[in-house]
Parts: structure tokens; C-alpha cells; sequence
């Protein structure tokens, strides 16, 4: 079942209209993680964004400075802060990580002050961020922070001396497979077939993590290649598959969005779900937002 944003995209997309409307300028886009390539997550759909000239920042509230077996504190951090800068440098965005310790985030006031007076400066359309449901407390407590920054971004009398937005962002939520307390309900799956190799050289940059750390902790370290060439089509590999097996899950979503020819043909998909905090979304809203969904024939 869909809530009603997924109705009125298919309302939309069933619709003789022809599509106008991106208003003056694309969407500016957010997308913030807890580490130093969460944000490759949703590389897909900030690939899209690229493509139409969005402005786009990455952020990652911690420095990612514990996500390594040999290696921490701050030659890790380091390390990965270059690791995410050429990530985002593939598609035009900088990725800015806060100097909090990997595996220590908390819902705290300071943090969510910071992240009301970036988030205001950025102007964002789009804010990108994890559900609050994940194992990790890091990504947890990272859409706590997203989501109570959010709802404060328009109040002026909160962090009074950044002006407040008059314009109101949607929140998205990035897909998971957590069930509790409730499961990820998609209200959008974006095609990223065509973007999907931009996906895989982002997150191939994060070689501390993708080649060395998780491989470590998930018994595979004797698995990961030699060459950069052969790493990267070994990462392509689960990627792909993530991006198949969100396609399928989602496929009445993307037949929905897309019409059932195209939308039953799509490959590799990411999935995102609508914040129930988002203001009621318009249908030239909605147009605006994600033009790449909605401007297909
Ligand atoms: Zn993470």
C-alpha cells in the first residue's frame, strides 16, 4: 500500500500535462549521512541532480574516524575526508564531514543548532537522510538529528540570528530493510540505470571502507582484489545487486512512476520514502522536484 504522494505521482504521470516546470532554478539537494559514505547511498538520485545542474552538498555528521581495524582517530579521519572529498568531486559536490567521532553521535542540541543554521544557509529543495529505524546508532540518531532540524528550519525564534526558510524542503528517507518499528514505505524509486556506474565511482572511492574495513568485519578480506581495476568491478558487482534487488522489491512503485512498460523494464533503482513531516507536496511541486521521474515520455 502507498500513501497518497505515490497516488498523486501516478495521478501526475497518467496526466496529458505536458511536463513544464522546473521553476527557475533546479532543485538544491542535501544529502546527509552519519559517516563518510552513507551519502553514496543515494549516489543514484544525486547523480540525477547533477545531470540537471543542481547544486549539491554531502555532508556526514561524524569523521568517521573508528571505521577501521588497523587504523583511527585522526590519520582514519584524514583519510577519509579525502576519500569523501573525490566521492563528491564525481559529481560537482562538496562533502563536508563534522568533526564528531564515528560510532559517538547523539541527538544533542548543539549539533542540531549546527545542522538548523547549514541547513538554512544551503537553502535546500531536497534533504536526503536515513530512517530513524537503522541498527546503527550513528544512522539512527542521524535522522533524529535531520528530522528535528527539519521541523525547526522555518521557526525564527530558533537559532534567531541564521534567517529562517521560507520555502519548505521535502524530507526524503533513504531505503533500509528494517521492519521495527515500522518498515520502509517507498513513495519514489528513481530509475538509475543510467547512473548507476557514477554510483559505483563514488563509493569506490572509499577505499578505507570498501576494500579494507568492511570486507575485515565481514570475513571477506581474503576476497578483495589486488588492482584498483579489480576492486572496483568487484564493488560494481553488490552494488549492482543492491540496486536489482531494490528495482524488484519496488517494482510496483517504479510501474506506478513510470508506466508499466518502462517501469517494468527498469534494472537498478534506489527507493526513497516521503517524510510524514513534509508539507503537503504540490503536483508543479512535485514536477520541480524530480524532473528526471516525471519528464519521461
Ligand atoms: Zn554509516
Amino acid at each position: 500500500m502507498f500513501k497518497s504522494h505515490s497516488i498523486i505521482i501516478a495521478a501526475l504521470l497518467s496526466s496529458a500535462l505536458p511536463y513544464p516546470v522546473v521553476a527557475d532554478e533546479p532543485p538544491r539537494v542535501l544529502v546527509i549521512g552519519a559517516h563518510p559514505d552513507d551519502a553514496e547511498s543515494a549516489a543514484g538520485l544525486a547523480a540525477h541532480y547533477a545531470a540537471i545542474g543542481s547544486e549539491i552538498m554531502l555532508i556526514s555528521l561524524t569523521n568517521g574516524d573508528a571505521g577501521h581495524h588497523e587504523i583511527g582517530g585522526r590519520p582514519l579521519a584524514l583519510r577519509r575526508a579525502e576519500e569523501a572529498r573525490r566521492s563528491g568531486q564525481i559529481i560537482g559536490a562538496p562533502y563536508v564531514l563534522l568533526d564528531n567521532h564515528d560510532g559517538e553521535l547523539s541527538p544533542n542540541w548543539e549539533l542540531r543548532k549546527r545542522l538548523i543554521q547549514m541547513m538554512r544557509r544551503f537553502q535546500p529543495d531536497v534533504i536526503i537522510t536515513h530512517r530513524t529505524n537503522d541498527y546503527h546508532p550513528d544512522h539512527r540518531y542521524a535522522g533524529v538529528l535531520v528530522r528535528d532540524a527539519y521541523t525547526e528550519l522555518s521557526v525564527a525564534g530558533n537559532v534567531a540570528l541564521t534567517p529562517y526558510l521560507k520555502k519548505f524542503p521535502v524530507l526524503l528517507y533513504m531505503s533500509d530493510n528494517f521492519e521495527r518499528p515500522y518498515p520502509f514505505t517507498p513513495d519514489i524509486a528513481v530509475d538509475i540505470s543510467g547512473q548507476l556506474d557514477t554510483k559505483i565511482d563514488m563509493t569506490h572511492c572509499h577505499v578505507s571502507q570498501m576494500y579494507e574495513w568492511l570486507p575485515y568485519i565481514r570475513g571477506q578480506i581474503d576476497q578483495v582484489p589486488e588492482s584498483d581495476a579489480d576492486r572496483r568491478v568487484w564493488l560494481a558487482e553488490s552494488i549492482r545487486a543492491e540496486a536489482r534487488s531494490t528495482a524488484d522489491k519496488y517494482r510496483d512503485v517504479l510501474i506506478e512512476l513510470y508506466g508499466a512498460e518502462r517501469g517494468k523494464a527498469i534494472e537498478f533503482a534506489e527507493a526513497y520514502e516521503i517524510s510524514e513531516y513534509t508539507l503537503h507536496l504540490s503536483e508543479e511541486k512535485l514536477r520541480a522536484l524530480f524532473p528526471f521521474v516525471y519528464s519521461r515520455p
